[in-house]
């Protein structure tokens, strides 16, 4: 390690990208840095590439996709031990995030077809001699752009997806975390190795940004929103469409009728999971005020047990750290008081377990993503003020119920893209579910249907059967034939139910 290294802060050295663990320094690996010329000639041979896989069809790219899942199942420990090197996370928390991304190339490759293959639609009255036909075609490349707290979860959503419906991929993980984005490319390599199927492009922002103009046919991106925003402005260049998986500020609503030791158990662990560094982590939970006491009292209980260096890894981005203490200092300064943790709890590279309450709204404890291991706990009066307070925020992304009789309907009136009852973060993990948010939060979806079709376009097709009954579409018509279409229409449509 030279001197000038700061730990966890990636650099490129002569044209080559040093990753570094966040907590001790040591090299996690090095791999060659991409230009925007590297880019154009990689995505260049991605469209060599395309024609091949989507070839195989449905059931050869499953197959292929199959095996992957298989070896990747294998060498999870591998996968694991190489994940917590470079990001510093705990080894369990790394196994957790590979089996949810196991789990989601598992969907994809057996619903592919099923989703997106051809199929005939219903015939309509007023055109009954034609018959329709939608199929789901590939965009041929899609880029992929991702973040580090997650580096195997959050790309294989979509590169899962993408490959499944027939698309081949270029790969620019973060730059805090190229080594786990090479291994998944390297890995998929070992069971496709007839074509560069999966590719990957290394570097800093620069280089996604070449990615989105280098003529790929989609672009799906999962980061912060603000470079969300960047990402997007250089897409519109050539209007290429793009996903956005952006931030989140994601609440929990506690009512009453909640087990509050279940309650407190995931509210700790949607917090302070990956050391709070999670797109969906719990950042605040509302909570009515009759159980309001007992489950602050059990969350510090259980938050109080986190070591840090053990349940709670370092802050994975060094300039994460100052964000964090400036919302805690933040918080306290208005008024806030920690219940555990608080003022002392940054100790570079890592954060202890900090629970904030009576924290003004106003805050960017409250406001803004904090990332960290912290969680505030406000005392509402009922589940509609949670709800209103929930919902006050420009992000979208997830949330989590506690409660019996009223859950699922709280759940319903949550501004966000997926919601957890009696649980925190459950959707990510199931395969069949679409994942995604609203506002600051992005658009679109990965995962599930909603994500298969999120990498491939509607294609419809009309074929005559037969003489029209109904002529409506020629200059051939009589007056007789526009009489008849009024008369069909207004008896089929023109009648008050
Ligand atoms: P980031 O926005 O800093 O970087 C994300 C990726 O974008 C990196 O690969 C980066 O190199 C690249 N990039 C940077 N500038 C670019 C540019 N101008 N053009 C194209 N690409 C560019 O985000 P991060 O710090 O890596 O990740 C943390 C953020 O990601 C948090 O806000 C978190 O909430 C969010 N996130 C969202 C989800 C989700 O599914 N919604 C999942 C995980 C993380």
């Amino acid at each position: 390690m030279t001197a000038t290294r700061v730990p966890g802060v990636p650099e490129i050295e002569d044209g080559v990208l040093i990753s570094t663990n966040p907590a001790t320094g040591e090299e996690a690996g090095r791999v060659p840095a991409a230009d925007a010329d590297a880019v154009a000639a990689t995505v260049a041979r991605a469209r060599q590439a395309a024609a091949w896989w989507q070839g195989l069809g449905f059931t050869g790219r499953k197959a292929r996709l199959l095996r992957w899942r298989t070896l990747l199942t294998q060498r999870i420990e591998e996968l694991a031990r190489i994940t917590g090197q470079e990001t510093g996370k705990p080894e369990a928390d790394a196994i957790v995030e590979a089996v949810g991304a196991i789990e989601h190339i598992d969907w994809a490759a057996h619903h592919a077809k099923a989703v997106l293959g051809p199929r005939r639609t219903r015939t309509r009255l007023l055109t009954a001699e034609h018959v329709g036909h939608i199929e789901y075609l590939p965009y041929g490349v899609v880029g992929v752009i991702g973040p580090w707290n997650y580096p195997i979860l959050t790309p294989i959503g979509p590169i899962s997806s993408a490959l499944a419906a027939g698309n081949v991929v270029v790969f620019k993980p973060s730059e805090y975390t190229p080594i786990v984005g090479q291994w998944l490319a390297d890995t998929f390599a070992e069971v496709v190795g007839e074509q560069p199927v999966l590719q990957v492009v290394h570097g800093m922002g620069d280089v996604g940004g070449a990615l989105c103009r280098s003529g790929v046919g989609k672009v799906s991106f999962t980061g912060s929103t603000a470079t969300a925003k960047k990402v997007m402005a250089a897409c519109a260049e050539n209007l290429v469409p793009v996903v956005i998986e952006a931030g989140g500020k994601d609440a929990l609503i506690v009512d009453a009728d909640a087990d509050i030791p279940a309650a407190a158990e995931a509210a700790v662990w949607g917090s302070m999971t990956n050391a709070g560094q999670t797109c969906i982590g719990i950042e605040r939970a509302y909570v009515v005020a009759p159980v309001y006491d007992q489950f602050v009292a059990a969350v510090v209980e259980k938050a109080g047990k986190l070591r840090t260096g053990h349940e709670i890894g370092p802050i994975t981005m060094p300039r994460q750290i100052d964000i964090i203490r400036d919302h805690i200092d933040d918080a306290l300064a208005k008024g806030g008081r920690a219940v555990l943790g608080g003022a002392g709890a940054v100790q570079p590279p890592y954060v202890a377990p900090t629970v904030l309450v009576d924290v003004p709204a106003d805050s960017a404890e409250i406001r803004d993503e904090t990332f960290g291991p912290t969680l505030t706990i406000t005392k509402v009066a009922d589940t509609d003020e949670a709800v209103r307070q929930a919902n006050d925020t420009p992000y979208g992304l997830g949330g989590a119920v506690f409660g019996k009789a009223d859950a699922v309907r709280i759940a319903r009136r949550l501004r966000a893209g997926m919601v957890a009852v009696n649980s925190s973060l459950t959707f990510v993990g199931m395969g069949n579910l679409p994942f995604g948010g609203v506002g600051d939060s992005g658009f679109g979806r990965i995962h599930g249907e909603d994500g298969l079709r999120e990498f491939a376009r509607a294609k419809s097709i009309t074929v005559r059967r037969g003489p029209s009954m109904l002529p409506a579409m020629t200059f051939e018509r009589t007056p007789a034939q526009v009489a008849r279409i009024v008369k069909a229409v207004k008896l089929l449509y023109g009648r008050k139910r």
